[in-house]
């Protein structure tokens, strides 16, 4: 069967803690989309860069798979529902995978989610400058990582950047910059001056590597400085390592 324009590849819906960045500690829907052409050496999400034939819907009384392509009014729904069964969810966390890859059903699933009064937070690389016109006006808070070619597979990624940091700088946003020992130190600095050449305001979060993940763990000294050099060019500067895998959380 042919898939609808619209429809959607999702890996899994569940809720959980946000684990990174500024909104860390907030309850969330998750809706993990899968499919991501980018190849960072730190994915975590591997599982979801493929699309995958089923996405798991995981509700309050366990998990119920159905086919892929999903219809967005059904998964808003289910969406809906769960986040009406959780006190306190902050928003829904569209994740991947890579988001921005599928617009076409994005535009059409964030309408439903807002028209069910659930604040949209896009995490997203930030690489495709068409898709970030389109869903940028569909979300409140904007995840944007700037990815550092040396853990990445060494594609240059700052012209795009410096065209879609304006795109999301219209919405709530803060840029999030993994880092690990063995990174080129020059990409991060360009990185800040980056941001900076856009807007000193914009947060940046450092987010040092997991250990595990496939990159060298970055080292207390190399976080100072990458924290000192940021501060040297931004207003605003956190160093929030991933903390939903030190609580156990999907
Ligand atoms: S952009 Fe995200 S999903 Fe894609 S490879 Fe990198 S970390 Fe994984």
């Amino acid at each position: 069967m042919t898939a609808q324009r619209d429809q959607g590849y999702v890996h899994e819906v569940f809720r959980s803690i946000q684990g990174e960045g500024l909104y860390v500690g907030a309850m969330q829907i998750f809706a993990r989309l899968s499919g991501c052409s980018f190849c960072c050496n730190y994915c975590d999400t591997r599982g979801a860069a493929l699309r995958t034939e089923e996405c798991a819907l995981r509700g309050i009384d366990g998990d119920t798979m159905i086919a892929n392509p999903v219809d967005p009014a059904e998964l808003a729904a289910f969406v809906a529902s769960l986040a009406g069964a959780t006190p306190g969810i902050h928003s829904l966390s569209v994740t991947g995978g890579e988001p921005l890859e599928q617009p076409d059903f994005l535009e059409v699933f964030l309408v439903h989610v807002r028209a069910a009064g659930l604040p949209v937070y896009l995490e997203t690389n930030g690489l495709l400058e068409g898709p970030a016109a389109r869903i940028a006006p569909l979300s409140d808070v904007v995840s944007m990582d700037i990815k550092l070619p040396s853990l990445c597979g060494g594609t240059d990624t700052f012209d795009i950047y410096s065209k879609v940091l304006p795109i999301f700088g219209a919405r709530e946003l803060f840029c999030k910059v993994v880092v690990a020992e063995g990174m080129k130190y020059e990409e991060f600095t360009g990185a800040a001056d980056l941001l900076a050449s856009y807007d000193r305001m914009v947060p940046m979060v450092i987010q040092p590597v997991t250990p595990g993940c496939g990159c060298e763990a970055a080292g207390a000294a190399l976080i100072e400085r990458c924290c000192i050099d940021a501060a040297r060019r931004l207003v605003k500067v956190r160093v929030i390592p991933q903390c939903h895998t030190v609580m156990g959380l999907r």
